[in-house]
């Protein structure tokens, strides 16, 4: 469990800017997170925070019960706990994939066949294996991200913050990232998920709105994007097919804001009809 008690961070450019402000939140173990909010909003800020990449500016944040520095270090907290950004070639440090994947593993005392296991196992998890001595600039976009995912995935996180992930990525290397990203939730990772895209914010088990470093709304993405009015109002869209539900309700014809998918309103709007 991650914990965050009136957690407050400013940069200072030199004068102070306030952009995270008194954030308290609990992520449990094992949840699926996902943070939302129009640029600017402050969720890279709260993401390296719950990396402990920055540390507050105010309050504090706790790990599996454990303060920083007093019942842990910073050491034992990155084995805990990896960021993935947007771009992954920023993350990317070696010229062959399995050297990329062990490069974390380096100067941690593992017999070289330790290290060829947990090669083996992340490369086979990632699906990379058939690219195990390529270059990594062989690989597309989304198989570059898969592999910066690899390069934490080895050091066995127990919580992975992924800040846009996909952003940069064609459809087919954003589908591939987000099914890697919802099998590790699945085998246990915690998962905390940045993203713009709606379409990916649905699938966390809750999503926290994020508002001018603050948290505006926070829940399952069914009851957080039904509230049509205060997503838009804070820069953001809601799912496609909840707002075309949201405008059908307006015009006082009777169904639910809901999460819904292409099939169901379908059916949905052409038994309206019937009934209109
Ligand atoms: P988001 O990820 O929602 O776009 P950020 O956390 O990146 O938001 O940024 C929040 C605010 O903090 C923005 O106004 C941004 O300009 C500012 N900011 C972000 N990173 C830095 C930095 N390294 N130094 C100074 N200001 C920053």
């Amino acid at each position: 469990m991650i914990e965050l008690k009136n957690v407050s961070f400013s940069y200072y450019l030199p004068e102070k800017v306030d952009v995270i402000k008194n954030i308290n939140l609990i992520i449990n173990k094992g949840e699926f997170l996902v943070i939302i909010g129009r640029n600017g909003s402050g969720k890279s800020t709260l993401g390296r925070l719950i990396s402990f990449i920055l540390e507050p500016t105010e309050g504090e944040i706790i790990i599996d019960d454990k303060k920083p520095k007093i019942d842990i270090d910073y050491i034992d907290i990155r084995k805990k706990i990896g960021m993935v950004f947007q771009n992954p070639d920023n993350q990317i440090v070696s010229q062959i994939v399995e050297e990329d994947i062990a490069f974390g593993l380096e100067n941690l005392n593992y017999s070289e066949e330790e290290i060829e296991n947990k090669i083996d196992e992340v490369i086979n998890e990632v699906n990379l294996a058939e690219y195990r001595k390529f270059p990594p600039n062989f690989l597309s976009g989304g198989q570059r991200q898969k592999l910066a995912i690899a390069g934490i995935l080895v050091m066995e996180p127990q919580y992975l913050v992924l800040d846009e992930p996909t952003s940069l990525l064609d459809p087919k290397g954003r589908k591939d990232v987000i099914e890697l990203i919802k099998r590790l939730n699945n085998e246990g990772i915690t998962i905390i998920l940045i993203t713009h895209r709606m379409e990916e914010a649905v699938l966390g088990d809750r999503v926290l709105v994020l508002n001018e470093g603050e948290i505006f709304l926070e829940g399952k993405p069914e009851e957080v994007f039904k509230e049509v009015e205060k997503i838009r109002s804070v820069g953001l869209s809601p799912p496609v097919f909840t707002y075309l539900s949201y405008l059908i309700k307006k015009e006082n014809i009777n169904i639910d804001i809901k999460l819904w998918k292409l099939e169901e309103i379908k059916k949905e709007i052409l038994q309206l009809k019937l009934k209109i």
